[in-house]
């Protein structure tokens, strides 16, 4: 085949990798080799064991890169100005472990992964706490720039890590809080509850923040001397790593949780996972 030759089935750039191929000096016969075969040969065993490594190789990259987000998603998170309780729900609803038909339907709890409300969409986190309309008038009516940041995304993960480069402190706090309005809200209507006028939630939000920032600015200035010091976290001395953990039952024992953290000689986390237990 000469370069001038029209290539046919080839991209560009592979028929000009072809053409750097070095040739044998030796007058061969030209054959069709399979190089992930000893004997060259194809056959469906191997091209099914290539395929196979290929899939892998593409997951554990999809793995590392989603793990590099959780990375600083955890650190963001940590360091918020919010209650606790609100930081483990947001931790839940990243690791899409929260209790929605969707992932109940996956542990086979439930029959349909529809939602309650709307009765049209599947209820993953990301339904119920941004793109269902009853949750866009809460973001819509809310003091963040949430409502411009569209609902394009594909999951909730997504969603919460364009997030977090775009948001300001505050509005990084306000978002978890009025998230963790939403899904309280939904379990009280399923409960036999009514919603709350959208614009009373995301007022309640801000509310919420105003009075836990004033209570810890309260905390920070009483007197050190009164904390007793094994109520203190301490790191671990030397190059070991700490582990605290924590469990939880709901509802008489219908629901659990578990957490666990993971941090070095300097507290840093090393990892940290919470989870759903279900019925214990
Ligand atoms: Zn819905």
């Amino acid at each position: 085949m000469g370069q001038g030759e029209n290539f046919g089935y080839v991209s560009p750039f592979d028929a000009n990798a072809i053409l750097q191929i070095p040739l044998s000096r030796r007058v061969v016969q030209d054959v069709i080799v399979w190089s992930f075969a000893k004997r060259g040969k194809y056959t469906v065993r191997s091209g099914y064991f290539v395929a196979k490594q290929l899939r892998k190789d593409e997951l554990s990259n999809e793995e590392s890169s989603k793990q590099g987000i959780m990375g600083s998603l955890w650190s963001r998170l940590w360091k918020a100005t919010i209650p606790n309780k609100i930081k483990i729900f947001s931790w839940r609803a990243c690791l899409d472990i929260l209790p929605t038909q969707d992932n109940l339907m996956r542990r086979r709890v439930l029959a349909s992964a529809r939602c309650c409300f709307c009765q049209q969409e599947t209820e993953s986190v990301l339904h119920v706490l941004w793109s269902y309309g009853a949750s866009q008038d809460v973001w819509a009516g809310s003091v963040g720039r949430f409502q411009k940041l569209g609902t394009a995304q594909n999951d909730f993960l997504q969603l919460v890590s364009d997030l977090m480069v775009k948001l300001s402190s505050e509005e990084w706090n306000l978002f978890w809080v009025i998230c963790w309005q939403l899904w309280y809200q939904r379990n009280t209507v399923i409960h036999g509850g009514v919603f709350q006028h959208p614009s009373s939630l995301a007022k309640r939000a801000v509310d919420y923040l105003k009075e836990y920032s004033n209570a810890q600015d309260t905390l920070r200035v009483s007197d050190p001397i009164h904390v007793p010091a094994q109520q203190t976290w301490q790191p671990p001395q030397g190059s070991v790593f700490k582990l605290n953990f924590d469990g939880a039952c709901f509802d008489d024992g219908a629901a659990s949780g578990y957490g666990a953290v993971i941090r070095n000689e300097k507290g840093e986390v090393m990892a940290a996972i919470a989870e759903w237990g279900g019925a214990v």
